[in-house]
């Protein structure tokens, strides 16, 4: 949520980067312990789609809503619309459309200089466990930026961009979602570690089958993280420059996660 309300973040909530028609539209989703779960994607004005997510699991008995039915039924319960103008982003939207040329690339910000392109991303996807074991997930993205309207990634998508099974464990990804979504990433990786990989191993296999089944590929950024049962985590990218965040009682650090391939 916090990271929905800042205006300066351009992959996350309403400062994001808009499709190529102009629209900022947020996908989100969120799931507990017993495999419950919330999503809303091709969501517009609405501040956290996070929460809606959250309030889809558990106020109603379907998992996901879209575009205009989860914004008519979020004003129903209780959330407000929110209309943004950020100058940057129209400037930034407009320069694009000079050349309309559409290519995902890696996680710009973290792109050595010159290496970045015009199609940010980097979704917010977490992985929590409480004091008692029990864990949860969500994840929160405006998506690719310049997509084509109604264009819908992975991170709203359970088994796709996040899955959660507390028998297991935990897993979101981040990245092209198109790639994430073909392999099913997220399920694949609380699989892995079902079937006794480490979180770093059930990670690398995930990437590894992106790249397999997508032979070529070049320039496009996956990474996943996993969280198992046992409090032991673990991430693996394609590239370079994906890092996360772990906070625990008496830690809280940035690490970067493996990877299989550097800048070239
Ligand atoms: N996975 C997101 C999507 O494809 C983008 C991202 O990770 O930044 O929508």
């Amino acid at each position: 949520m916090v990271v929905e309300s800042d205006m300066s973040n351009r992959s996350v909530g309403l400062g994001g980067l808009p499709d190529r028609d102009g629209h900022v539209t947020l996908d989100a989703c969120i799931q507990d312990h017993d495999c419950r779960a919330g999503s809303v994607a091709f969501l517009e004005h609405f501040e956290h789609p996070v929460s809606i997510a959250r309030a889809v699991m558990e106020r109603t008995p379907h998992v996901m809503l879209v575009g205009e039915g989860a914004a008519q039924w979020a004003l129903a319960n209780g959330f407000s619309e929110r209309t943004v103008r950020i100058p940057e982003v129209t400037e930034r939207w407009k320069e694009w459309l000079r050349t309309s040329e559409y290519r995902p690339g890696v996680n710009n910000e973290n792109a050595p200089a010159g290496k970045g392109d015009a199609t940010d991303h980097d979704t917010i996807g977490m992985l929590a466990m409480d004091a008692q074991g029990r864990m949860a997930g969500s994840c929160t993205t405006s998506g690719l930026a310049f997509k084509i309207h109604g264009r819908v990634g992975d991170s709203p998508i359970i088994g796709a961009g996040l899955f959660v099974d507390g028998d297991v464990g935990a897993a979101c990804a981040t990245g092209t979602g198109e790639l994430v979504m073909r392999t099913a990433g997220s399920h694949s990786v609380v699989e892995l570690m079902r079937q006794g990989m480490e979180p770093l191993e059930a990670c690398r296999e995930a990437v590894d089958r992106v790249l397999r089944k997508h032979p070529g590929l070049t320039g496009q950024q996956v990474g996943f993280l996993a969280l198992r049962r046992d409090g032991a985590f673990g991430a693996h990218s394609i590239y370079n420059g994906f890092n996360y965040a772990i906070t625990t009682a008496d830690r809280h650090e940035l690490q970067d996660a493996a990877f299989v391939r550097t800048w070239q």
